[in-house]
């Protein structure tokens, strides 16, 4: 069998905001091809750590987050806050586009994604953020 495509969950708000920036050229290059592949509707695996995302990212230090100190564990709340606001469960598996439809039915303002977001360095940048609207200017 084929391996599963395994997306961290905060990945899934992420991926909808994606608009070519990323933290090197290897990375912007595989967010891009991940993209691709998510919108043939593949089945997924949501997960809370590092995934096919990070394995391109200059960050992902043997398989950990290490943006900043405790980085790790920050992403970590990042994806169970997604998991739990989603009600699913770590390791959930199911169709990619069914995964965006829930995160886009159940997080739908600023207030929703206040505690996901609300200290990621591309707020600015993220057309999903944006989309949930104003975004909080510090
Ligand atoms: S603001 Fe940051 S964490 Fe939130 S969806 Fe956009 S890129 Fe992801
Ligand atoms: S910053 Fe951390 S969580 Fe984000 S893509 Fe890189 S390794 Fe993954």
């Amino acid at each position: 069998m084929a391996n599963i495509l395994k997306i961290r969950a905060h990945h899934l708000l992420c991926i909808q905001g994606f608009q070519g920036y990323g933290y090197s050229k290897d990375f912007v290059k595989n967010m891009t091809e991940v993209i691709k592949n998510i919108d043939s509707n593949p089945e997924v695996e949501i997960i809370a750590e590092c995934d096919i995302i990070c394995s391109c990212c200059p960050h992902n230090v043997g398989g950990v987050c290490q943006k900043e100190l405790n980085s790790a564990q920050k992403v970590k709340d990042m994806d169970i806050q997604v998991l739990r606001k989603l009600n699913l469960k770590d390791g959930t598996r199911g169709r990619a586009k069914d995964f965006l439809l829930l995160v886009n039915t159940k997080l739908k303002n600023s207030l929703d994604v206040q505690d996901i977001c609300g200290k990621c360095e591309w707020r600015k940048k993220c057309l999903w953020f944006i989309s949930r609207g104003k975004p909080d200017d510090n």
